[in-house]
């Protein structure tokens, strides 16, 4: 029987800050729903609903959904002035679209059980606030529907193309990682290392990982191996622009969602997938201007990725960054990527980049020179909502080109280093 397994490690309580209603999403109801909203005078409650678009049908493929419309902005046409969801104050809560009901949790498909965390977008997770998710564990499994598929719990587990290795060793080497994520392996760095060498950690274990047999892997895990790390792996390159182009591109490829036009879906048409080429070869410049969709505004690429050395990211931040790469390989099939954990590994690498690039750029907009936990917040916001829970890009095109980038350990470092470059932030220890 499948089961399902909530993050022990995070915590959640609803601090109403209307982020995830906010949002450039579609919020989608189900059609049975809609009856209920049909039946109410929404005009002469909230009197500022006259002539705004409450929903709208639409086809998607062979279905149709419903989609809420906008009040001012990304804001949901239903969200009141005081942050309350007029749906819900209405309604009832029952009468909420199950996508709103269910956030900020998600639900990881692994051989063995469904693993559920949290967005790490949603404040309350990012500030631990609240019970630990493991004690609401009724109501998580009322929101969150199990997967039909039959569990597999001996399925080997995918650590690199052609390297498997079984569930029980897979187990205590995602604990071990977990451990690294977030400082807490005193037999390595610990707390000391930043969020770049602490991925340097994950990557070296991996890689060692995925070139030892599984009889004597097993024996370094139980003895606490921990492999070296050679600083000149990982050191910056001069300027981002001087990685190889397959990083570049990655890391291009990671932001896709964020170079749509707006009113896109991450779920293009051939040719509009075709018409975004210009625009990500544009970012695989690394320098030059950027008109980024989630900020609202253009920015100036190669000040992003030289940030001052001032920009540095505090403890805070770095602390947030490591339960939020913890929580990833907590999943196992890590959120968003269905990848082996090699190539996985690396997309969090760029999915980290990516949070610090935004969160840089959040950093500049309100004129600060350091890189606050706020900065942080922002970026993982960005991250989390509109990128990690996308269709990646290697989902859709040049699956074969990114897939092979993504799975090659020396792309991995040199991923590493010109997240560095960017920001000798990310090297706080
Ligand atoms: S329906 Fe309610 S909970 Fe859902 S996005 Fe709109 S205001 Fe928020």
């Amino acid at each position: 029987m499948r089961l399902q397994v909530i993050d022990p490690n995070a915590n959640f309580a609803c601090k109403s800050c209307t982020r995830c209603c906010d949002q450039p999403w579609l919020t989608l109801i189900e059609p049975e729903k809609v009856a209920a909203l049909d039946a109410v005078d929404w005009v002469a409650a909230f009197p500022d609903m006259a002539g705004r678009t409450l929903y709208r049908r639409k086809r998607r493929g062979s279905t149709t959904v419903v989609e809420l419309g906008k009040g001012d902005g990304n804001r949901c046409v239903f969200l009141d002035t005081d942050g309350l969801c007029r749906i819900h104050k209405t309604l009832g809560y029952d009468a909420k679209p199950r996508m709103c009901k269910q956030f900020p949790f998600f639900a990881a498909r692994a051989w063995d059980a469904d693993y559920v965390s949290a967005n790490y977008g949603c404040r309350a997770i990012q500030e631990q606030a609240g019970p630990p998710m493991s004690t609401q564990a009724e109501a998580v499994r009322r929101l969150v529907p199990l997967s039909d598929v039959p569990a597999r719990p001996d399925a080997q587990f995918t650590l690199a193309a052609n390297v498997l290795i079984p569930p029980v060793v897979a187990a205590v080497l995602r604990e071990r990682l977990g451990r690294l994520a977030t400082g807490d392996d005193e037999t390595a760095g610990g707390a000391r290392d930043g969020i770049a060498a602490r991925l340097a950690r994950m990557l070296a274990l991996v890689q060692h990982a995925a070139a030892t047999p599984v009889a004597e892997l097993s024996k370094h895990l139980a003895a606490g191996f921990t492999p070296s790390l050679d600083e000149s792996l990982y050191l910056a390159f001069a300027s981002a622009a001087e990685a190889p182009i397959a990083s570049r591109f990655l890391f291009a490829a990671t932001l896709f969602p964020d170079t749509l036009p707006p009113d896109s879906t991450a779920n293009l048409g051939f040719f509009r997938r075709l018409s975004l080429v210009p625009r990500l070869m544009a970012l695989t410049k690394m320098r030059g201007v950027y008109a980024s969709r989630f900020l609202g505004r253009n920015v100036q690429v190669d000040e992003i990725m030289c940030a001052p050395a001032t920009m540095v990211l505090d403890d805070e931040g770095v602390a947030l960054l490591g339960r939020y790469l913890r929580a990833r390989v907590w999943q196992q099939f890590p959120g968003g990527t269905q990848l082996p954990l090699c190539a996985a590994l690396h997309q969090h690498i760029m999915d980290v980049n990516a949070v610090v690039f935004y969160a840089i750029a959040e950093a500049r907009r309100a004129g600060h020179d350091r890189l606050g936990v706020e900065a942080v917040q922002r970026g993982l916001m960005h991250v989390e909502f509109h990128l990690a829970t996308q269709p990646r890009l290697y989902h859709q095109v040049l699956r074969g080109y990114l897939r092979g980038a993504l799975a090659d350990p020396a792309c991995a470092w040199a991923s590493l280093r010109m997240m560095r470059c960017a920001r000798a932030a990310l090297a706080v220890s």
